[in-house]
This record gives structure tokens, C-alpha cells and sequence, in this order.
């Protein structure tokens, strides 16, 4: 083992909470020399969720921490529930965790990891860069006329750069707290969202405009900096069938079951029919979270040949 891994997540309502389960089973599966530590936004929380975490946290093998955070009066809320979560994934990453923490990766709710975090654990992050996201796949031609960052205000703004996806990303802390990123994401997301029609994808749309320059910056100085520098991780770190090649699916690290817009199937339907471990995932997260007696899990596990820990 060679130390802890910290993982940020967030989820609200039953269907989010079960999925939340998979993406920690799976994710402490898939990284076999380290032990993941969980840091869960606690505000959104069922009861439930929240009473059987430590045993389902022990009989999985990780740590966690439930993190409270009260929005701040003087920033715009969020009434739809969709988007205030949203904004809870991206603007107060300086101030949810302790100080001494110095990294963080963000795993959306509904993703299962097939890929050893470790890897993204340890990857640098190209200098000056406070956090890495992965750009949007560009490789399913059925779905170009969705891509909405290829025209308009995101190809004007990003001016050829890719557009990322807010599923997954990881975090240099003291980078991001060195750079107050917190204070320029906050100030740019209250400016953005006086306009309703504004940061559509709150998460997501936020980071990509923050990773170029100010506009008037471009035209005054010669080499403008980006108001938040974002750094690329590689592609294979999140794949996600709306978007990405059938070719690319064996190499991904990650897979999340990102919305279609084209047919918005149920997340469990596109669970069930993109990730074939999915169902015995489901099971044995539900087995851990919800049986009471150890006899009863050991069972579980000792009918389906697991060895037991
Ligand atoms: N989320 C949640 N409850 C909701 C909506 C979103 O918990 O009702 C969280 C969850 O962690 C989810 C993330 O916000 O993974 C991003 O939303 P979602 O995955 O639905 O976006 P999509 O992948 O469909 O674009
Ligand atoms: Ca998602």
C-alpha cells in the first residue's frame, strides 16, 4: 500500500445514492495499491444512506468523510436541485477540505471506474494548471449536432481549444487555494448567472470558460493568461457512450453514463446495457450497504466465491 487516495463526490435523491455505492465498490476495486479515502458532500444526504455508510464503508474496505457546507448568502443560489448540486461540485473547492490536503479527484455520482486511480493519483499536471479534466470525445459522427462547444459562444470563446467534460477531474489543491481559483470562480459564476440563459451546464460550463484569458485581456496584453489554467488529461480517463467511439471502449478508465440528448434513457437502462458487471456491482453494493448481520454478508459473499477479507 503507498498511502491514501482522496476522492470527492456528491449525490441527492435514491437513484444518485445506489449509483454512488457502484462508482466507490468499483473504484476501490479497480485501485489495488492504494486505500481510498471518500469525501461526500453531506448536505444532500438521505438519512438512510448516511446510517449505513460505516458498515458499508468497512465491509468495502475505504475511509470517508461527510463535508457540510452552507451556500454563502452573499452568492447567487441555485432553487433547481439538478443545478445546485452542480454548482456544489465546482465552487468551493478551497474551502470543503482540510488545508493539509493537497489533492483531490472528483467522481461523478453515476460513473464506474475500471482504471487504478493511482495513475491519475500521481499525474502531473501541466505547469501552473489548478485542476485536469478531460476534453468532450470527438469520435461518434452520429452526435455532431449536438456538440453545441463546436459553434456559437463556446467556438468564439475557446477559439479552437477543446471543450472539457466536468465528470471527472482532479484537483491540485495547493494550486488552487495558491491561485484563489475559488475567488475567480465564484466571482465569474456570479457575474454568468445574472443571465438565466447563462452556464447552461453550471459544472462544466464554468471551468472551460474560466480556462481562457478575459476578453479585453486578449486585445491589451500580449501573452494573456488564462483566468483559471486548466490542464487535458488524457482521453481513456472518462469515456461516455453519448459521445465517444465504440473503438475507444476497451480503453476506458472510466466510464460515466452521461445524459443523451438525443435519447434520454434512464440511467439504469444505459447502466445495465453499456457496463455488463453492472447488475453484480449493484448487487453486491446493495448486500454491503444493506445487510445487518456480518453472517449475512459473508454468506453473500461466500455464494458468489468471493474469499473472504
Ligand atoms: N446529481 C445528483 N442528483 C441529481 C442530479 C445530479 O446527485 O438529481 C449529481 C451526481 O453526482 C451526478 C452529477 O451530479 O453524477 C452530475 O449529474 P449527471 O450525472 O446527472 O449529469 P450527466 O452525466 O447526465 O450529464
Ligand atoms: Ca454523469
Amino acid at each position: 500500500e503507498t498511502g491514501q487516495i482522496h476522492i470527492f463526490s456528491i449525490a441527492s435523491g435514491h437513484l444518485y445514492e445506489r449509483l454512488l455505492r457502484i462508482m466507490m465498490l468499483s473504484a476501490v476495486r479497480a485501485t489495488p495499491h492504494h486505500r481510498c479515502k471518500f469525501w461526500l458532500i453531506g448536505n444532500f444526504l438521505s438519512p438512510t444512506f448516511r446510517a449505513q455508510l460505516p458498515q458499508f464503508a468497512r465491509r468495502v474496505g475505504f475511509d470517508f468523510e461527510l463535508v457540510f457546507y452552507a451556500w454563502p448568502p452573499w452568492l447567487r443560489f441555485q432553487h433547481d436541485k439538478q443545478r445546485l448540486i452542480w454548482a456544489y461540485k465546482i465552487l468551493f473547492l478551497d474551502v470543503l477540505f482540510p488545508p493539509n490536503l493537497k489533492r483531490v479527484i472528483f467522481i461523478d455520482s453515476d460513473q464506474v471506474v475500471r482504471g487504478d486511480l493511482g495513475e491519475l493519483w500521481q499525474m502531473p499536471l501541466k505547469s501552473g494548471a489548478v485542476y485536469g479534466f478531460v476534453p468532450f470525445c470527438e469520435d461518434r459522427p452520429e452526435m455532431d449536432e449536438y456538440r453545441f462547444w463546436k459553434r456559437g459562444f463556446w467556438a468564439k470563446h475557446l477559439r479552437d481549444r477543446p471543450y472539457h467534460i466536468s465528470a471527472l477531474f482532479v484537483v491540485d489543491l495547493q494550486r488552487f487555494r495558491e491561485q484563489q481559483a475559488g475567488d475567480i470562480l465564484r466571482a465569474l459564476y456570479q457575474r454568468l448567472s445574472a443571465d438565466p440563459n447563462s452556464l447552461a451546464n453550471l459544472d462544466q460550463d464554468l471551468p472551460n470558460y474560466a480556462s481562457m484569458p478575459l476578453n479585453d485581456e486578449l486585445v491589451t496584453q500580449q501573452a494573456p493568461e488564462p483566468m483559471v489554467p486548466l490542464h487535458s488529461l488524457p482521453s481513456e480517463w472518462l469515456w461516455c457512450e453519448s459521445w465517444c467511439s465504440e473503438d475507444s471502449k476497451p480503453r476506458a478508465k472510466t466510464i460515466d453514463l452521461c445524459n443523451n440528448p438525443n435519447t434520454r434513457e434512464s440511467k439504469l437502462e444505459s447502466a445495465r446495457r453499456i457496463i455488463p458487471q453492472w447488475d453484480d456491482l449493484d448487487a453486491e453494493a446493495t448486500a454491503a450497504a444493506t445487510l445487518t448481520h456480518d453472517r449475512d454478508w459473508e454468506q453473500f459473499r461466500a455464494q458468489r466465491g468471493m474469499t473472504s477479507t
